[in-house]
């Protein structure tokens, strides 16, 4: 590094200057000189020497030279006679070496010193940019870290609640006070009108105040207000610097201009909620007396906010309708089943009836025979349906319920599988039971809807005469029911969607059309409520076994429930 020039001389004032400022110097003592050899008789080299020291130390090397030759000079000319001659002793020399020599030294030692100084003060500027710039990335990441932790929040909002008010509201408090300082969430309802349904100010006083002033005014959806605009455009609006007159000129009512007068913003964005190509609303940010404006990273960010706003509602929206139409549903199903109950009831009676007189009575021809065999097997259907339904429906309402008592499991399986064989001329049902009784603290009336709906689908889905059996194990503290055929049986894929409500497996359709996939739903339900499992285990073409878990009853707790 070169301690004379660091960079040139830019360390150095203007060599015009320094010339000029030699020169004043040299001329003062020049003429303190003059004045010191009229009034004492001789002039002083300490004078020129003090002179051109502080040249040298002033302007530099090269002026501080030049100031030595222009003061021997002068010296010769005016302070030492004879002026006219400039010859030299040795002595006179070897001061004038002395004289360069230390005049030399200062110049010298003034630039080093000069140029250590600009040094310092250029490493110093260099530090401070730097310092600057850190300043400004760890503004920026921290201005970052702040996005993200907003988004996050937000992402957390939308999770945490299907009601979308709920989530609009956690939504605004979000970004209050960081991107706004109010926040005003507006829905258009099925009415068409637009409804401010969040309002949040950073200072809840005003927060109250603006509730009160808005909750009467309604926004005309063709004035000029900018959310309205923002509504026909489906475009944002933006407005970086918003003067109090612009504000006052974008409301189209008394309360508005109120409102304005209270909030003075003085920059805003209105971002249109949009979800599935449909504007829902409308979100709005604004600054006000905070005196803090909008960039276009704020831009980016409130359309963010907004686009996960719309998701939040329409998702709310979309569950909402969902679960009108599953009440309409249900309701529907409900009034159908009990509706359909009290007929078949009477039905059922009248076919049962007019069977055991076609019994009693001789020569009933056979065809009638049939035909009422056939009218009660598909009266038992109708009502093993509408019974179905009528389940659904308590198990979407949450009234299925169970009562407890103790179930002798053997025996109850015996007497349907012996009821089921009582129809059947071609199969067999073979039961395996242990000797000794295995009771479970159960409904046995619903125990048995799960006997029978698992034994017929295993006469649905195979051929007579291929049989099936019935198997009751205690494993542990458990009873496991088995119930295993040798029919179609059920693919791979299907299995794990087998107990969901209204699902056939692909190769149901073509081998039994009269199924609606609603009994396994209601089985695992029942069995659910009993603290059991139900599982099945299936290989296409070559059968299934479906098994039943249930905890078995402890002896101690059968006998006080016995009692
Ligand atoms: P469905 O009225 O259709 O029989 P379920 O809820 O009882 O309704 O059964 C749902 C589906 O499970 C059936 O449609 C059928 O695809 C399959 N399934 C049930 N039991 C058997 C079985 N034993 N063998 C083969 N498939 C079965």
């Amino acid at each position: 590094m070169n301690l004379f020039r660091p960079n040139g001389a830019a360390y150095r004032a203007p060599l015009a200057r320094r010339a000029a400022v030699a020169l004043v110097i040299i001329g003062l003592a020049l003429s303190l000189s003059l004045l010191f050899r009229f009034l004492f008789g001789s002039g002083t080299f300490l004078l020129f020497f003090g002179a051109v020291a502080l040249i040298a130390a002033y302007s530099g090397l090269r002026i501080g030279l030049a100031g030595v030759v222009a003061a021997l000079v002068l010296l010769r000319a005016f302070a030492f006679p004879p002026f006219d001659s400039f010859a030299l002793t040795a002595d006179a020399i070897a001061r004038v070496g002395i004289f360069v020599m230390v005049i030399s030294l200062i110049g010298w030692l003034s630039e080093a010193r000069r140029a250590s100084h600009h040094q310092r003060e250029e490493l110093l500027a260099r530090e401070q940019l730097a310092r600057n710039q850190l300043a400004t990335v760890l503004e920026r990441e921290r201005m970052v870290q702040q996005r993200t932790g907003l988004l996050a929040e937000l992402g957390m909002a939308m999770n945490s609640s299907l009601d979308y008010l709920t989530t609009l509201q956690q939504f605004a408090h979000t970004v209050v006070p960081f991107l706004a300082d109010f926040c005003i969430v507006y829905i258009e309802q099925p009415s068409g009108a637009l409804e401010r349904v969040v309002m949040v100010h950073h200072d809840p006083e005003i927060e109250a105040l603006l509730s009160e002033i808005n909750s009467h005014d309604a926004i005309d959806p063709q004035g000029p207000n900018p959310v309205a605009q923002v509504l026909r455009s489906g475009r944002p609006d933006v407005s970086f610097a918003l003067s109090a007159h612009d504000a006052q000129t974008r409301t189209d009512s008394d309360a508005q201009r109120r409102a304005n007068d209270i909030l003075q913003p003085r920059a805003y964005m209105v971002m249109p909620l949009i979800a599935r190509g449909h504007t829902l609303g409308a979100i709005s940010f604004a600054m006000t007396a905070s005196g803090r404006s909008y960039g276009q990273d704020d831009v980016a960010l409130a359309e963010e906010v907004a686009r996960r706003a719309a998701l939040a509602v329409d998702n709310a929206q979309l569950y909402q309708q969902a679960q009108d139409a599953l009440q309409v549903r249900e309701q529907f199903m409900s009034i159908a089943a009990h509706e359909l109950k009290t007929p078949l009831t009477t039905l059922t009676g009248q076919v049962q009836l007019m069977q055991r007189r076609a019994e009693q009575t001789e020569g009933t021809p056979e065809r009638d025979r049939r035909s009422l065999l056939l009218m009660s097997s598909q009266v038992r259907r109708l009502s093993n349906l509408v019974n179905a339904l009528l389940d659904i429906s308590r198990i979407e309402t949450g009234k299925l319920t169970i009562e407890r008592a103790p179930v002798d499991i053997c025996a109850l399986v015996r007497q349907v599988a012996s009821e089921v064989q009582a129809t059947l001329e071609d199969r067999q049902i073979g039961v395996d039971c242990p000797e000794t009784p295995l009771f479970v603290l159960g409904d046995a009336l619903r125990l048995e809807q799960v006997m029978l709906n698992l034994i017929q689908n295993a006469l649905n889905y195979s051929q007579p005469p291929a049989p099936l059996t019935v198997t009751v194990r205690q494993v542990g503290e458990r009873i496991a029911i088995g119930v295993q055929d040798h029919g179609i049986g059920i693919p791979a894929a299907a299995l794990p969607h087998l107990f969901t409500r209204f699902y056939r497996a692909g190769n149901a359709e073509t081998h039994y059309s009269g199924g609606m996939g609603i009994g396994l739903s209601v089985v695992k339900e029942i069995v659910s409520l009993h603290q059991g499992d139900v599982q099945v285990e299936s290989v296409e073409g070559a059968g299934s076994t479906f098994t039943i878990d249930l905890p078995l009853a402890i002896d101690q707790a059968v006998a006080e429930l016995a009692i």
